[in-house]
């Protein structure tokens, strides 16, 4: 779902009763947006993704560097709103001149020299690292991927994304910062939302809250005529940058007359960087996946009668013997058969048959609110059709029932990861934890096939509490 940036005003009686005063409009209240994923993964896939960027990049490995970003990023970390969560929190200078800087998903930001070369103060560099701290707090890597695996298949994008320990093709494939960066492209609202966190949190760190907005400002003017830093190809400029910073500024107060600029660290820092020997350029490892990888590979072998069991802390249930598990967390897991995750055309891996379970948060008063249910279940539909238009619905929510408990079953149809049409039997249910969905896939002309076996791993879920 878009995160929408919400304006909050809020006039209470309270202003009511004091219109001799100017009455400012309170800061911009920001919502995650919708996000698949705990927390704990986000923490636990990017420190694997960090130590891969780590091996394939060529770090500055300046202690006294590494030590000032340290020091800057966790006093803006002290004003961030990270909803209650701890992240590890780890800041790496990257030797590389390129002026970029980015942030993965559970708090490990890594700063091009580039980046600390081109700013004029501390201030400036303070703003951009506050923009990707926001990224984090927000969780925007996570929320773009649960977006994208939604439909296909969390093993496959997941796993895409994270290299993490799935099949087939995408092993074959390798894991490349090619594929991981899609974690790192933004949606213009991401960029939006990160722009104004960002900006609160340079104004409650003391900083000149139009620092990051200057910044952004330079890289545009100093890149005219010539290829737009790396930094823009990740955050993608959206429109009215600039207007939207100066209303938050103005919504915080304005400018305070004490802000902090720029300090004898940074500019040590900055001297500290510029003395590094430039490393020869390295190219980005396996941004294009292998032919062989892409190869087809005809269908998946027929799923087997044969039952094995899946336990989770939530659920159990049964599953051919001959699909294999793709990874999976206490919010959910994917299931499929070998072959069943095939490149989507841009170095992704997906799903194209299989079974992929997980949980969401849902709004909702009460659990067992049938309301609760429809809502939830449109909520997630709606957001579905937003990042694929093509999908459709073919068979609008019908009441069944899952473990014995009320449920919803939604047929729709989507372009198939291999090519031509597919066919995606969702399941929803109210549990104490949000709303957990089945969504069981094939391809359309296959679909009748799977049905009998994704009906066979639905009656067996079993609940535990
Ligand atoms: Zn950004």
């Amino acid at each position: 779902m878009p995160a929408v940036v919400r304006r909050v005003w809020i006039f209470t009686a309270f202003s009511l009763f004091t219109t001799c005063f100017p009455t400012f409009a309170q800061r911009s209240q920001l919502k995650a947006p919708w996000n698949m994923y705990s927390p704990q993964t986000d923490i636990a896939e990017g420190r694997k993704f960090a130590s891969q960027v780590e091996q394939q990049s060529t770090l500055c490995n300046d202690p006294k560097v590494d030590a000032y970003l340290t020091q800057l990023g966790k006093k803006l970390v002290a004003q961030l709103n990270t909803n209650g969560v701890e992240y590890p929190w780890e800041f790496r200078c990257v030797n590389d001149r390129s002026i970029n800087a980015f942030a993965l998903p559970g708090g490990f930001v890594f700063i091009n020299r580039g980046a600390i070369e081109v700013a004029d103060n501390e201030s400036q560099l303070a703003g951009v690292m506050a923009h990707e701290l926001s990224h984090v707090a927000l969780r925007h890597g996570t929320a773009q991927a649960s977006k994208a695996s939604f439909a296909q298949g969390a093993a496959g994008i997941f796993g895409s994304i994270f290299g993490g320990s799935t099949g087939g093709a995408l092993l074959t494939q390798g894991v490349s910062l090619g594929a991981g960066s899609a974690l790192l492209h933004y949606s213009r609202s991401a960029e939006t939302q990160a722009d104004v966190m960002g900006t609160q949190v340079l104004y409650d760190s003391g900083y000149d809250p139009r620092a990051m907005a200057q910044f952004f400002e330079k890289l545009a003017q100093e890149s005219k005529g010539k290829n737009p830093p790396e930094f823009f190809s990740d955050h993608p400029n959206p429109d009215h940058r600039l207007e939207r910073v100066d209303e938050e500024v103005q919504k915080l107060g304005g400018t305070p007359p004490n802000a902090r600029r720029d300090s004898q660290e940074f500019e040590a820092a900055k001297r500290e960087v510029m003395t590094l020997p430039v490393p020869p350029k390295k190219t980005k490892a396996g941004t294009a996946p292998s032919p062989a990888a892409n190869a087809p590979k005809g269908p998946p072998a027929v799923p087997s009668e044969k039952m094995a069991a899946y336990q989770s802390q939530g659920f159990s249930l049964s599953y051919p013997d001959n699909w294999k598990q793709f990874g999976g967390d206490n919010n959910g897991a994917t299931f499929g058969p070998e072959g069943g995750v095939v490149n989507d055309g841009s170095g992704h891996g997906a799903l194209a048959y299989g079974l992929t379970i997980g949980t969401t948060p849902a709004q909702g008063n009460s659990n067992s609110d049938a309301n609760s249910l429809d809502s939830a279940t449109q909520q997630v539909i709606n957001s579905l059709q937003q990042s694929y238009p093509n999908m459709k619905i073919t068979r609008q929510p019908q009441a069944v029932k899952l473990n014995n408990q009320p449920a919803l079953s939604t047929y729709v149809s989507n372009d198939s990861p291999g090519g031509g049409a597919e066919t995606d039997w969702l399941i929803t249910i109210m549990r104490p934890e949000g709303l957990v969905y089945f969504v069981c896939t094939a391809p359309q002309n296959d679909f009748q096939n799977y049905h009998k076996t994704f009906a066979a791993i639905l009656d067996s879920v079993r609940f535990h509490n």
